[in-house]
């Protein structure tokens, strides 16, 4: 990877210096600009940062202004960029860079990285960019061009890939590292597209191995899974008169409109159970643990634990049903036979372990 790269810096910085976009904190490339736009553009793009920047750095001009910044006024100055946490972390790291540095950003990457809402990336733009350290920035622009001129199938979204590319770029780059680094990200930004890149206007199609092999539009490879959250539920089979008890799941949302057994959110004991029956009005025969169930979809996992409960209510006598969900204003429960369950309504698989 890393000879392959070495090739790379002189087409690159080439076109580059004809052909980068001027903005604000690359025209002028202190640490605080380029710190505070690095945290601005993260999941957001140049053009929607732009008149964003330029009041914040006219508001709170340094460190020392943005430390001392109040809250609320430091919020207006962020509202509508969203992801508030990066203006909180803003002030917190430059409280620090207030107390621990004198008031200077650090030149070190590894002081960066200890500052509140840093990653390696950040720091890297600031140390290569704002102090001229060769040291990489690698966002996921620099990844997926990396991916193509080498022709890597390595999954990008593991964080052994990341820091392999980072140790092939350090490797390989040249004395002016911040012009490298800010030449792969704007390659990757204007050029190398995710979806069809550019690649007749590229400088390195001819240093291109993904290009030379026609599988630039498969790279680079994602293939790590999201994360699942994990979501622990209590299915509750309500069962009156040889009849059970199902309701219909909201318009919009996971499983939308189709039908369920009452279900709450955790992992409900006993006693809280029959707590939500007598609270509902349901006088409670008898409550049989059933067994657990896993249920798997895209980002959600739920952890299934189920009740069978039988009442002792008549028809007429059950109340305020709907309490069992917490008051929420759900649809009423509909009661349903076992040959019904299985021929009208439509029960997820999600419920199928639950199914009398
Ligand atoms: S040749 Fe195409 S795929 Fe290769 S780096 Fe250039 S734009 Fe990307």
């Amino acid at each position: 990877m890393m000879n392959h790269l070495k090739k790379i810096s002189n087409p690159l910085l080439a076109w580059f210096r004809a052909r980068a976009r001027s903005l604000p904190w690359r025209d002028d490339p202190r640490p605080y600009y380029v710190w505070v736009s690095e945290i601005m553009l993260q999941q957001t793009r140049v053009a929607a940062v732009m008149p964003y920047f330029s009041r914040f750095v006219a508001e709170l001009p340094d460190v020392a202004s943005l430390a001392a910044a109040d809250d609320e006024a430091l919020m207006k100055l962020w509202e509508g960029l969203g992801y508030y946490s990066r203006a909180r972390n803003l002030k917190k790291a430059a409280e620090v860079v207030m107390e621990k540095h004198g008031g200077t950003i650090p030149r070190d990457f590894d002081e960066l990285l200890a500052l509140p809402g840093i990653g390696r990336y950040t720091a890297g733009a600031i140390a290569s960019i704002a102090y001229g350290k060769r040291v990489p920035a690698v966002d996921g622009n620099v990844l997926r061009v990396v991916a193509r001129l080498t022709a890597s199938r390595e999954d990008v979204l593991r964080e052994k890939t990341k820091r392999e590319v980072e140790d092939a770029l350090a490797a390989s780059m040249p004395k002016d590292a911040g012009q490298f680094n800010q030449a792969m990200m704007e390659l990757g930004a204007l050029v190398c597209l995710p979806r069809n890149p550019h690649c007749e206007e590229c400088p390195l199609t001819a240093l291109c191995r993904a290009r030379a092999e026609g599988t630039e539009a498969e790279l680079p490879v994602k293939a790590a899974k999201k994360e699942r959250r994990i979501e622990p539920r209590t299915v509750l089979l309500i069962e009156r008169d040889g009849k059970f008890a199902i309701a219909k799941r909201p318009k919009r949302g996971l499983l939308a409109s189709l039908w369920e057994f009452p279900n709450l959110a955790g992992e409900k004991k006993r006693a809280e159970i029959l707590a939500l029956c007598k609270n509902a009005g349901l006088s409670v025969q008898s409550a049989r643990r059933m067994k657990a169930a896993r249920h798997i979809f895209t980002h959600i996992e739920w952890r299934l634990s189920g009740w069978h409960i039988r009442l002792a209510n008549p028809v007429e006598s059950v109340r305020e049903e709907n309490s069992l969900y917490g008051g929420s204003p759900l649809p009423p429960l509909t009661w349903a036979t076992q040959e019904e369950l299985s021929e009208i309504y439509s029960i997820p698989t999600a419920f199928h372990a639950y199914m009398p």
